[in-house]
């Protein structure tokens, strides 16, 4: 169920009859000359939308918040299009927004990330939401906790990489421009903070090789994502608590 398609009478009622809320959260930010500023966003709301829909089959709903577009993004923010808000900044509105949720009664709010930007901050916002109310947050980074099974699929994976490509040629084939797709896993041994260090990391937004991505291999890693996360709901459904 989406809530932005819902009026506030619709919502009373839903909100009593659903535990779960689940949130997307990504960026606007530069995914190499390949991909478009909205892939951070676009999987985790493609993500959250299947594990709806496999719920649904079961008869859990579940509520789709509207997504968080903007993130943050220090590293990349030297790219044209990246739109940088900064980590406390991003704290705050989702400890905002998560206590809303909070607030209006949801027991488990779900915070499903799309990019590796908002970690930090995301796990600051949910512990002081945590502190406050008596709910259960989840933090789902899906290229980090589903990474064994990504790299089940893919060869590699990283920023506008084989994976992200591929999730990208899977949900918005018509905004991916393969042609312009290269590059390769760069890294350094200790977390350098500079102005312009993505000029090395990410030189033209991209730190892997996209080359090896297709749709098929999208299309299996959206579902074993959603499929997984949409077990761990169940589970925890079952039993009350905990993922
Ligand atoms: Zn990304």
């Amino acid at each position: 169920m989406h809530m932005e398609n819902l009026t506030w009478d619709e919502f009373e009622r839903i909100r009593k009859e659903i535990s779960t809320v689940i949130l997307p959260i990504g960026s606007v930010e530069a995914h190499g000359r390949h991909l478009p500023l909205g892939t951070d966003v676009f999987a985790p709301v493609e993500i959250a939308e299947r594990v709806e829909a496999k719920l649904k089959e079961m008869g859990i709903e579940l509520l789709v918040a509207p997504p968080i577009w903007y993130g943050h993004s220090f590293v990349l923010n030297l790219f044209p299009g990246t739109v940088n808000v900064r980590a406390d900044t991003l704290r705050r509105y989702i400890r905002d927004v998560a206590g809303e949720f909070a607030e209006e009664g949801f027991r488990r709010i779900i915070l499903l990330n799309g990019h590796g930007g908002n970690y930090h901050p995301l796990i600051e916002a949910a512990e002081e939401v945590a502190e406050r109310y008596n709910v259960e947050i989840w933090l789902i980074n899906w290229w980090i906790d589903f990474r064994e099974d990504i790299l089940s699929i893919c060869s590699s994976q990283g920023h506008a990489g084989e994976d992200e490509t591929s999730v990208i040629l899977a949900i918005k084939p018509e905004l991916v421009k393969m042609e312009k797709a290269k590059g390769r896993k760069r890294g350094s041994k200790v977390r350098v903070i500079r102005k312009n260090i993505a000029l090395e990391l990410f030189p033209d937004g991209v730190n892997d090789d996209p080359k090896g991505a297709t749709r098929e291999k999208g299309e299996a890693i959206l579902s074993v994502v959603s499929e997984k996360i949409a077990r761990l709901i169940v589970e925890a459904e079952k039993h009350g608590r905990g993922a």
